[in-house]
């Protein structure tokens, strides 16, 4: 669990998963018209020492005591939806081996992740996978998301327990790319995940 001293993240800097330490906090809740407690902190990463700033805004009301802020403060941080963090946290951590287009692809996820264009992230990820099954397997170039995944299926690269996610990715791709429907950050991070789980499986593990 995260608190305000520490966050546990990906550096958006170095990529390592590591506690982002708390150097400061300034809150700004001096104005009188205020309907907002502006709430920032200034973080470090222990490995590559680049610092990460933190912006929350919290509901204001007069009167409320310092204790009921920091209460307020503590489970804000628990909720990635409430914070926005700068530069943002890697989604998923990058992967070892990638062939050069593949590493720039998959750095593209990550900082789209970073910056929450989820949508941005996931269709990246489809590209990737269908990049991967025409690389890997001699499959031809435009076909249906859902052949290609369909292909590693049948290629055994997804465990039993991993066909309802890969299952309801495959069914939201060939949704999703002309009808312009946007991802919410939880179906992407399925996406990212299988996408992950994958290129590590090919290019770190088998190697
Ligand atoms: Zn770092």
């Amino acid at each position: 669990m995260n608190n305000l001293d520490l966050i546990d993240s990906i550096c958006g800097t170095c990529g390592k998963e590591v506690g982002l330490i708390e150097l400061r906090a300034y809150v700004n809740d001096g104005y009188s018209n205020a309907s907002a407690i502006n709430y920032f902190d200034v973080f470090m990463c222990p490995r590559c020492k680049s610092g990460s700033v933190l912006n929350m805004k919290l509901p204001y009301r007069q009167g409320r005591s310092d204790m009921e802020v920091q209460m307020l403060k503590d489970s804000a941080v628990n909720n990635r939806d409430m914070y926005v963090l700068s530069p943002g946290p890697l989604p998923m951590p990058r992967v070892k081996n990638l062939p050069d287009d593949i590493e720039s692809a998959w750095e593209e996820v990550l900082n789209a992740g970073g910056a929450s264009a989820w949508t941005a992230a996931e269709l990246m990820c489809r590209k990737i996978l269908m990049h991967v099954s025409v690389d890997q397997f001699d499959m031809e170039a435009g076909l249906s998301f859902a052949s290609y995944v369909k292909k590693l299926d049948e290629e055994r690269f997804f465990p039993r327990m991993m066909m309802p996610v890969v299952d309801g990715i495959r069914e939201r791709g060939n949704r999703a790319t002309h009808d312009l429907a946007s991802t919410t950050r939880e179906q992407a991070m399925k996406t990212l995940d299988v996408t992950h789980h994958v290129l590590r499986t090919i290019y770190e593990i088998s190697i």
